[in-house]
């Protein structure tokens, strides 16, 4: 290395303009780039609480610039784990992670500067700042105040001690769960027992005995065994949908529904302890219960109105979950089952009865969906409903990987607003597996100068092989439309504060609103079909094929709502009603609620909220209502477009301007209430989400 390039402005993650340089980071970079980016941001940290003035210039403005060097010093470093990783890349990030955690933490817990924002609010200057101002504000302190910095005393001392109690007991819950369930294995080595099973589920399941079996045992094959059957979804599923055995199912439902509930990994009693120290906590925080606390910081106003959501969902769910449970019961009888069903024989009729209506596979879906037309669909879907166009960019961006595509978003004249990367196809060996859309630069003002939002989409879709290209499954095309509405979200804000600008500051009950919105597109005929062309013939999907992706759509919907219900409702229970030292147990509330919400009721043994780890070590506590609510939101703001005719062209582009200009360009800049009433003209509504999943009949 010479001295020329050793210099700090030759380091790619010290640039502070224009686009992050991928191409050129390598793992050497990041150790003294994220040194002296922190380095810098402490300094400036202390300069600003020694100096600050409570005003929007004297302190929100430089508070919103102290993000700037990690977004471009640690971001694309946090990208680029995911998407290139190596060896030496997470060495480097490891070592840095607990750096910047603890700098963020800092800045979080800083006393002058939370102080700084409430004096702000009581000063003169409050009334004349706009409503997106406002909430760069109220948001700061809302979390600040959430993480304990308004408190004093034995009450701040206590409330560091339950954080600390509460996080250990997190993981301890997490690894029981894991440990208990890695412990538990079904082995199987009569070949009758395989009757009907699929392909991939004996190869997984002579994979499995192979990477367990003593040494000198002779290896598995997946023709003919031995197969052993876990507690993971990929194994545990496809056995309960296709196992022939009806004893093998139960013992293998008993094992799944007592996960972590007994002997040395028991999490019974840290559930107990959980909802006491949580209960104990956000009293310290002047909250009734832990439920008012998770949805001060959320769009549901009250538990009332989360209570309503259930109500209105599962009133008409019910006779449909009935309807499903005696649809299978018939089916089995027919087969010449007489037994009235159990637990453990639901999946396995439901798979029979799934085959029989419309069975498709996506190997036949895929020759419909090549990549470069769904995208040409998905592109144009976008300029139909929101007016901005979409292209690749001929400048020559520099990107971690040559499958990457950058592309260009233009306003209705012309000019450019945003910008995305698009990383497609899979790369198993560097890139971790889903997709996802995150924020590559957020739209802020930087040096007096509009900075324009620049996001990452990110998939794992099936590459090209020689000159034939990505041939999607239906699945991957949802996926795409789902991450390219947040995308929209993250592009199309108006909002120029870092902090709330695109997706920054939306609350994460009303998150999923732009990306299911965009999902559901692709159940709207003609514009599914206009952008299938089989890849060998040009033939648009055939109208068979469609009219099966749409029933799936809405099979057993009755049964699947009344399951999330029971999850959700059991959440909020236990989050609001419950009493941690009265004399009714999690359990029991778990039992009261499953005995209203399914058609059978559990069985004795049922533990299942021992290894409910979304709730007692995720972030979802008193949150798990949110995946409804947000599915409520999008149903009923694509109900809007459903209501005027989606093929009205005149009316879609109307609504699909104000969708743009509400719920994309206002994001986080809003209230998401206020915002979805801008665009809805009321309140969300329970009926389109029931209509489109067939429930309302
Ligand atoms: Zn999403």
């Amino acid at each position: 290395m010479t001295a020329q390039s050793a210099r700090s402005s030759d380091n790619p993650l010290l640039r502070r303009e224009g686009l992050p340089p991928f191409g050129d980071i390598s793992p050497g970079h990041i150790v003294p780039a994220v040194e002296k980016t922190l380095a810098d941001r402490e300094r400036q940290l202390e300069e600003l609480e020694r100096s600050l003035v409570p005003t929007w210039e004297g302190l929100v403005e430089p508070l919103m610039l102290l993000g700037l060097g990690l977004e471009y010093g640690w971001r694309p470093v946090r990208h680029l784990l995911n998407v290139k990783n190596s060896d030496a890349l997470r060495e480097a990030h490891e070592a840095m992670l607990p750096k910047v955690v603890a700098s963020d933490l800092r800045l979080q817990q800083s006393r002058p500067i939370y102080e700084g924002l409430v004096a702000l609010k009581k000063g003169a200057e409050w009334d004349g700042l706009s409503e997106a101002q406002k909430r760069v504000v109220d948001l700061r302190i809302r979390d600040a105040e959430h993480a304990g910095v308004g408190l004093t005393g034995n009450a701040k001392e206590r409330f560091i001690e339950i954080e600390k109690e509460l996080s250990q007991l997190a993981t301890t819950f997490q690894n029981h769960v894991l440990d208990s369930k890695k412990a538990y294995a079904l082995v199987i080595a009569d070949e009758a027992d395989t009757e009907g099973w699929p392909q991939t589920l004996k190869a997984i399941s002579a994979q499995s005995y192979n990477q367990t079996k003593s040494e000198g045992d002779p290896d598995a094959t997946p023709e003919s065994g031995p197969w052993r059957i876990t507690l993971d979804f990929p194994s545990f599923y496809p056995f309960m949908q296709h196992s022939r055995n009806t004893g093998q199912r139960k013992k293998v439902y008993l094992a799944y529904i007592t996960v972590a509930s007994s002997g040395e990994w028991d999490n019974s009693d840290l559930i107990a302890r959980i909802l006491k120290l949580r209960k104990e906590k956000v009293a310290l925080l002047g909250f009734e219960t832990y439920a008012d606390f998770s949805l001060d910081a959320k769009m549901a106003p009250s538990v009332a109105a989360v209570e309503r959501m259930f109500d209105d969902l599962s009133t008409p769910s019910k006779p449909c979950a009935v309807g499903d449970f005696e649809e299978l019961q018939a089916l089995a009888k027919e087969s010449g089952v007489d037994e009235p069903l159990k637990h453990w024989d639901l999946a396995f009729w439901a798979e029979r009865l799934r085959e029989k209506r419309f069975d498709y596979t996506d190997e036949q879906l895929r020759p419909y969906f090549p990549m470069p037309r769904v995208l040409d669909g998905l592109f144009a879907l976008t300029t139909r409903l929101f007016g901005v166009t979409v292209e690749q960019s001929r400048d020559d961006v520099s990107v971690w990987h040559p499958d990457v595509r950058y592309f260009v978003v233009r306003d209705e004249r012309g000019g450019q607003i945003s910008s995305f990367y698009l990383d497609a196809y899979t790369r198993p060996a560097e890139k971790r597996g889903g997709a996802w859309m995150d924020d590559c630069l957020a739209r802020r003002i930087v040096g007096g100068e509009l900075r324009l939002p620049v996001v990452h989409v990110t998939c794992n879709g099936t590459p090209p092989v020689g000159d034939r290209p990505s041939l999607m499954s239906f699945g991957e095309v949802e996926t795409l439309f789902h991450e390219f509405g947040h995308a929209l979200q993250g592009m199309l804000t108006t909002v120029d504060y870092s902090d709330v600008a695109g997706t920054n500051g939306v609350e994460w009950d009303a998150i999923e609103l732009a990306s299911q919105f965009m999902e559901n597109w692709c159940y709207h005929k003609p514009t599914l079909l206009g952008m299938t062309a089989h890849v060998d013939t040009g033939e648009p999907l055939p109208d068979d094929l469609f009219e099966k992706i749409r029933a799936a759509r809405t099979f057993r919907a009755g049964s699947n709502m009344m399951r999330q219900l029971e999850f959700g409702i059991t959440d909020m229970h236990l989050h609001h009603e419950f009493d941690p030292d009265g004399e009714e147990t999690a359990f029991d509330v778990h039992r009261r609620v499953a005995e209203e919400t399914s058609v059978l009721p559990p069985v004795d043994e049922n533990r299942f909220l021992c290894a409910f780890n979304h709730i007692f070590a995720g972030p979802y506590a008193a949150g798990y209502y949110s995946y409804k609510w947000a599915e409520v939101l999008s149903a009923d703001a694509f109900g809007a477009f459903e209501e005027a005719g989606l093929n009205d062209e005149s009316a879609v582009h109307d609504l699909g301007r104000r969708f743009r200009d509400t719920v994309l360009a206002e994001g986080g800049g809003r209230h998401p209430m206020d915002v979805f009433r801008d665009f809805r003209g009321r309140e969300p509504s329970t009926e389109a989400l029931l209509r489109q999943n067939g429930l309302l009949d």
